[in-house]
This record gives structure tokens, C-alpha cells and sequence, in this order.
């Protein structure tokens, strides 16, 4: 049995989750009310959904703005951040390159790159640090021998594992002036921030553009950007998926003004085999899928890639030591453990509604 949430046949799944994102309620409001300065208001405006596909994966968006063409240029913008800048699959890419440079030099050659990519690989070093290298951003070479994203089912030879491993270390990666280095045969993978990076960038548009007084921007269902203000004061609605069911959510987190939502997960990419499931994070201390017993971590912040890293490395942590690294963020999240129990920060328990049956919140 193999699962991938990200496929098209879970369209239908997230245009659902869509709704329940955009839909209104009068529940409690989060802790944090951060509403940003937007430049116009939301009460004269209408809002429009959409749905387009870019970073692999689906993109729902509503949007508060007399500006129709908003949802179209949010997708081209996303697209060309991941084949630009990030993916390392795309031969034209910034990532690509350092990529290129690493395997092509002993010790790498340095590779020019844009200031927004100076910016992505500065904060994935950053977490990187902070996490002990929970969160590590030179996965690639294991990431690519696993190869979840095609759908790979195999277990890959111990010996294979141990020897890529050894290239595995964010210290491989030099960031100076407008060039990043990548040493050691190491191997670059953002995936693990990449639709962060997304929402920080979509965030920054919505900014620099000013005509947009609020917006909901949800990529993939694992990334999610509340922005502004609707035209009522109601807070946006976010659901949070249920690690074991397509359809029926978690949960649902009221938030108000502009917020980023990330969730990882072991039910986004994985296979079974003999009763046990391997999924796409790994745990950069053995190469192989965290077994901690969890199932999800989803993170609330204020930036889009921390949240996303974040995710990611407090899936590799596990509760007790994420705390720290979290509130260094000024961060909140929600654990679930495959025996259901869910574990909410301070910060974000009057804002987490539980909606699943067989939960227990702790
Ligand atoms: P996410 O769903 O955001 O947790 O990201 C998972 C993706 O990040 C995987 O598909 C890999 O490409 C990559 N990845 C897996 N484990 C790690 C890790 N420990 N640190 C950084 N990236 C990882
Ligand atoms: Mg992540």
C-alpha cells in the first residue's frame, strides 16, 4: 500500500479542505491578532476563489481584492520560485547548480545565486543549527535514493544508506557575498520549506501590490497563508488534516490576520511493507523514516519557511525537545501521535478546535 496526498487524485480532498479554509465562523479568535496594515480595506471588496497547480501540488486561493487577475499571477509567481530558485529537479535552477558545482568540484565550486535564494539557504542554516540538525537541508542524495516523490517502494540497501549519509551536514553549505558553496558531494533538498518559501513570497506580493486586503492561500493543504483581514472581522478558518483520513479533518485553527500554517506529516508520502510504514522524513542522524511515534506536527508562525522547516524538524525531535526550539521562533504547534493523542502549545490551545472522532487533546 502506498499513499501520496499530494497527487491529483486528492484534488477533490483539498478543494474540500478549501472550503472549510475559507469558510466563516464567529469561534474564538487566536492569541496572536496580528492583522497587518494592509493599504486597502476588505469592507468594499468581494472575494473570488481559485484553484491552480504549481509546486507539484494543488492551489486554492480566496481573495479579497477588486483585482481579478491576483489567484492567475500568485501561481506563475509560485512556479517560477520552484524552478528558478529551489527545486533541484529543475535543471535551470539556482539549487540545480549548487547541486551541479558540489558533484562536479572536490570540495565544490561556488555557485551565484540570487539574494532570494541567499535569504532561503541562510534561514535553512539557520534552523539547521538550531534543531542539531533535526532540519537538514543537504538530505538530497537520501532523499533521492528513498525516492517517495516516485513512488518508490523499496528499502534501500543499509550499506547505500550509511555510505550517503556520511555526506549528510548542513556545515557542507558556505553562504558569502552572492555565492553559495556546497562541499563534499552533499546534496541540496528545500523540499522540506520549499512551499514555506512560497507563502513568504506570496505574503510579500500581497504587500508590495497593496490592493489586497485579505487573502487565504493553501498549497497542497501543508502550507497555508492567512493574510489581512476578510471584509468582516470574522477570523479565517484553517483546517488541519487528520493524519489517518482523507477527508475528514483533525481540526480546525481559528487565526486572525496574517498567519502561516505548516504541517508534515507521515501520511503525505509512504509505503508499506510488512506492517511497518516508511515515509518521507528522515532522520538525519540514521537515514531512515523517523519512528518517534508521531504522525503529524503542524506549526504555526509568523514566517512561512521557519514554519515549514519547523515542521519538519520538530517531526525529527518529537514534543519534549521542540519547545525550545519553537518559542526561539516565537512559534506554536500541534503534535498527534499514531495512539491519537494531541499535544497543543500554550499559545495556540484556545485557537485549536478538535473536530475528529478517537482524539484525545492532552
Ligand atoms: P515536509 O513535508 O515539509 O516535512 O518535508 C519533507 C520533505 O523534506 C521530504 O520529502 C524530503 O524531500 C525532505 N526531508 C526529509 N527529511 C528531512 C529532514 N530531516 N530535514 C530536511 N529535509 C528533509
Ligand atoms: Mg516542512
Amino acid at each position: 500500500m502506498s499513499g501520496m496526498r499530494h497527487s491529483l487524485k486528492t484534488v477533490c480532498v483539498l478543494c474540500a479542505c478549501a472550503l472549510l479554509v475559507c469558510a466563516c465562523t464567529s469561534g474564538a479568535g487566536a492569541n496572536k491578532d496580528n492583522t497587518s496594515d494592509t493599504a486597502v480595506s476588505g469592507d468594499d471588496m468581494t472575494s473570488y476563489d481559485d484553484v491552480g497547480f504549481a509546486m507539484g501540488t494543488v492551489v486554492n486561493q480566496t481573495i479579497y481584492s477588486t483585482d481579478k487577475n491576483i489567484a492567475a499571477e500568485i501561481v506563475d509567481l509560485l512556479t517560477t520560485i520552484e524552478k528558478q530558485r529551489i527545486s533541484w529537479r529543475e535543471e535551470d535552477s539556482e539549487v540545480a547548480a549548487i547541486n551541479r558545482n558540489a558533484l562536479a568540484v572536490r570540495g565544490g565550486a561556488p555557485t551565484e545565486i540570487s539574494q532570494e535564494t541567499k535569504g532561503y539557504l541562510q534561514t535553512a542554516l539557520e534552523i539547521a543549527a538550531d534543531s542539531n540538525g533535526a532540519f537538514d537541508p543537504t538530505m538530497g542524495q537520501l532523499t533521492q535514493l528513498w525516492d517517495f516523490d516516485g513512488g518508490s517502494e523499496v528499502v534501500p540497501d543499509a550499506s547505500r544508506i550509511s555510505s550517503l549519509l556520511a555526506d549528510v551536514g548542513y556545515a557542507h553549505v558556505h553562504v558569502e557575498g552572492d555565492s553559495a558553496t556546497l562541499a563534499e558531494s552533499s546534496s541540496i533538498d528545500l523540499g522540506a520549506m520549499g512551499k514555506g518559501i512560497g507563502c513568504d513570497e506570496v505574503e510579500s506580493y500581497f504587500d508590495a501590490k497593496g490592493d489586497v486586503a485579505g487573502a487565504l492561500v493553501n498549497i497542497g493543504g501543508s502550507s497555508v497563508l492567512t493574510y489581512g483581514k476578510k471584509s468582516t472581522d470574522e477570523p479565517w478558518k484553517v483546517a488541519v488534516l487528520n493524519p489517518r483520513d482523507e477527508v475528514d479533518y483533525l481540526g480546525a485553527l481559528t487565526l486572525k490576520g496574517t498567519n502561516h500554517v505548516s504541517s508534515s506529516g507521515d501520511y503525505e508520502r509512504y509505503f508499506e511493507l510488512d506492517g511497518k510504514r516508511y515515509h518521507h522524513i528522515l532522520d538525519p542522524a540514521t537515514g531512515y523514516p523517523v519512528d518517534n511515534g508521531l504522525m503529524s506536527v503542524t506549526v504555526v508562525g509568523r514566517h512561512g519557511a521557519q514554519c515549514d522547516a519547523l515542521s519538519t524538524a520538530c517531526f525529527v525531535l518529537g514534543w519534549e525537545q521542540s519547545l525550545e526550539l519553537l518559542a526561539r521562533y516565537d512559534a506554536e504547534a500541534i503534535f498527534v501521535t499514531t495512539d491519537k493523542q494531541v499535544q497543543v502549545t500554550d499559545g495556540l490551545k484556545d485557537s485549536f478546535q478538535l473536530l475528529a472522532d478517537g482524539y484525545t487533546v492532552l
